[in-house]
């Protein structure tokens, strides 16, 4: 079985600054010749280090994920990231490829950071 793949057109808003995120390529080296190329997508906001992946969004500080940092809303093989905003609500939208299931939170939902 191969593994649920993104959509390739999302334009995922940053969960704590509601801006577009850019999609960037993190390569890294795992150790011997093993290389880790990692798509994630980026928080255009200066200081701001979050990412959005499939995993859902995190934090990344000194090249390392803050596991404490993650906001995830799942959907069955994938998270769900911040479409857009109406008023008071956040629109998610599930990432996965071949999925468009989404869902409406309070805006009060965003994580403290
Ligand atoms: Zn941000
Ligand atoms: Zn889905």
């Amino acid at each position: 079985m191969s593994a649920p793949k993104l959509k390739c057109d999302i334009k995922p808003l940053c969960d704590k600054h509601l801006v577009e995120m850019e999609a960037v390529r993190v390569k890294a080296k795992m150790g011997g010749s093993d290389e880790w190329t990692w798509d994630p997508f980026r928080c255009p906001v200066q200081g701001c280090t979050r990412s959005f992946d499939s995993g859902g969004y995190i934090t990344v500080s000194n090249g390392m994920i803050d596991p404490a940092s993650r906001n995830f809303i799942g959907c069955e093989e994938g998270a769900m990231f911040v479409e857009s905003v109406q008023e008071d609500r956040l629109i998610w939208r599930c990432c996965i490829d071949g999925c468009e299931r989404s869902r409406a939170t309070d805006r009060a939902f965003l994580p403290e950071l």
